[in-house]
């Protein structure tokens, strides 16, 4: 296998300021700088993969092509099993672009509408990539999930995207109730990066 990259700079394949947040929260340690892809002068990527993992490859691709640096792309969504895994991979314009969070909750809810509480099981996925180089051929990857319900009435306030309808059962908050902290321990892009720098330390210590 390739060297993974030393100590330096990460290129951060993201625009979405709730993503770069908790991205930069839960990389904390590691012995990388890491810069939004935004500050290197990079645009979003295209995504017109028909996966998550996909999307993430091309969007981690495509930020280190244009900087010749190692590069990490998260992909993620919200699949809600009533809605046969919709919005899934197009969760971030459900309801159009640009993306509009709050018209993506009320066309979920609407979707939903009349749907038992027994039957509104849903979860959050995320896979994170990271490619030491452009024509890295054996990417780093790792996903993680995260289990809830979809509620009927939105609530909270912090975070980003689909956090005030989904519900941590355990817990009993949405996601926008919660502190950003503990999101932070037991979010899906919380599991996938803490199984990213496993593998991470893992490499570099063998
Ligand atoms: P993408 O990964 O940039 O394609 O966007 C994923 C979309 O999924 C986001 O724009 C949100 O709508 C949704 N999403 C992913 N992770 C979360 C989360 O942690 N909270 C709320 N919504 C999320």
């Amino acid at each position: 296998m390739s060297a993974l990259p030393g100590p330096g700079t990460l290129v951060l394949a993201s625009g979405n300021a709730g993503k770069l947040r908790e991205l930069g929260a839960l990389l904390a340690g590691l012995p990388y700088r890491i810069v939004p892809q935004r500050e290197l002068g990079v645009e979003d990527a295209a995504e017109t993969g028909l996966t998550f993992v996909e999307n993430a490859l091309l969007k981690a691709r495509h930020a280190s092509a244009a900087t010749g640096l190692p590069a990490l792309a998260d992909d993620s969504g919200l699949i809600v099993d009533a809605l046969d895994g919709a919005p899934g991979l197009y969760s971030a314009r459900y309801a159009g672009s640009p993306t509009d969070d709050a018209a993506n909750n009320a066309k979920l809810l609407a979707a939903l509408r009349g749907v038992p509480e027994a039957r509104r099981s849903a979860r959050f996925y995320a896979v994170i990539v990271l490619l030491r180089h452009a024509e890295d051929p054996q990417p780093l990857i790792a996903e993680g999930t995260w289990e809830g319900r979809i509620v009927e009435t939105p609530r909270g306030a912090n975070g980003f995207g689909y956090n005030p309808v989904f519900l941590d059962p355990a817990h009993g908050l949405t996601a926008a109730e919660m502190d950003p902290t503990l999101k932070d321990h037991i979010s899906h892009r919380a599991i996938a990066l803490q199984r990213l720098r496993e593998r991470l330390s893992a490499e570099r210590g063998a």
